[in-house]
């Protein structure tokens, strides 16, 4: 609570009392806070990398190797960097870009389930080396309904490439997807390691993981589920997350039916 104060003169010019302004600046504070963190954690973010790419380069033109493998091995790890700066400025225009165009939906019918399967080769192709069972699991053959493509997929992209990531090499991905008469629900339901609860309600937060290290080792950026949140948002549906540790995790998606006409 912020307080300002002056004093009061009545229509002689006495001073006969004070006027006191009590103004609620938490809402205020929360969002200036939240601001400087985001900024703090984008400059972190790429600092890192940053870093290893300038010591790494530095050894390099110092001429202090000759070893042929040495110097491939290090041309790796400075491409390896790069890709990771490139894929959290990628994530970042993505929720920028939406930030400022936030109505700017492309709402068309098109096949949920065709956009899923999709999303399913794309994922397999670049996560080639995991081989797990990913299903889907869907009355009907074709699911039409209206959304903005490109922003699904993503969600999709995301929310699914998370449950590859984060579930072992044995394990097993399910994308339920049920129509009910106001709205369509998708569930991802994986069998991976899991979310401790102390970090469930924080999940969405712009760059919170449960473990950064593994997070960053397997080419994440902490943006993914809050990219997904804001897009389903945006379509007037919801995203929740379940989970228990060493048994997996649901992600559901429910989207709002809406008709091409409205
Ligand atoms: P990241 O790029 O780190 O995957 P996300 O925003 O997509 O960022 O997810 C945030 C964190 O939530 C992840 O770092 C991970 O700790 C956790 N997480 C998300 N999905 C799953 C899942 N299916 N299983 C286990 N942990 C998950």
């Amino acid at each position: 609570l912020r307080v300002n104060y002056a004093p009061f003169e009545n229509v002689r010019g006495i001073k006969s009392g004070f006027v006191f302004v009590l103004q609620d600046v938490t809402e205020q504070e929360k969002l200036d806070r939240m601001r400087r963190d985001f900024v703090a954690n984008v400059s972190h973010e790429l600092k890192t990398p940053l870093t290893s790419i300038k010591s790494y380069t530095e050894t390099l033109l110092d001429g202090g190797i000759d070893d042929p493998d040495t110097i491939q091995q290090f041309l790796g790890v400075i491409d390896g960097e790069a890709d990771r700066m490139a894929r959290l400025v990628r994530d970042l225009l993505q929720l920028s870009n939406f930030d400022a165009k936030m109505a700017n939906l492309h709402m068309e019918e098109h096949d949920m389930l065709h956009l899923i399967r999709q999303c399913i080769m794309k994922l397999e192709t670049s996560y080639k080396p995991k081989n797990q069972r990913i299903k889907i699991n869907a009355q009907e053959t074709t699911l039409v309904s209206v959304f903005d493509y490109d922003r699904m997929e993503q969600v999709l992209i995301n929310v699914i490439g998370n449950a590859v990531k984060y579930t072992p090499e044995e394990g097993k991905i399910t994308i339920f997807v049920s129509r009910m008469p106001k709205e369509l629900v998708l569930r991802i339901c994986d069998t991976g390691m899991g979310i401790p609860d102390k970090d469930l309600a924080r999940i969405f937060e712009r760059f919170y993981r449960v473990d950064k290290a593994r997070s960053r080792a397997l080419g994440g950026t902490g943006l993914g589920l809050s990219i997904a949140q804001q897009f389903v948002e945006a379509h007037g549906g919801n995203i929740a997350i379940e989970s228990t540790v060493d048994i997996g995790t649901t992600v559901t998606i429910r989207l709002p039916a809406v008709s091409v006409s409205a």
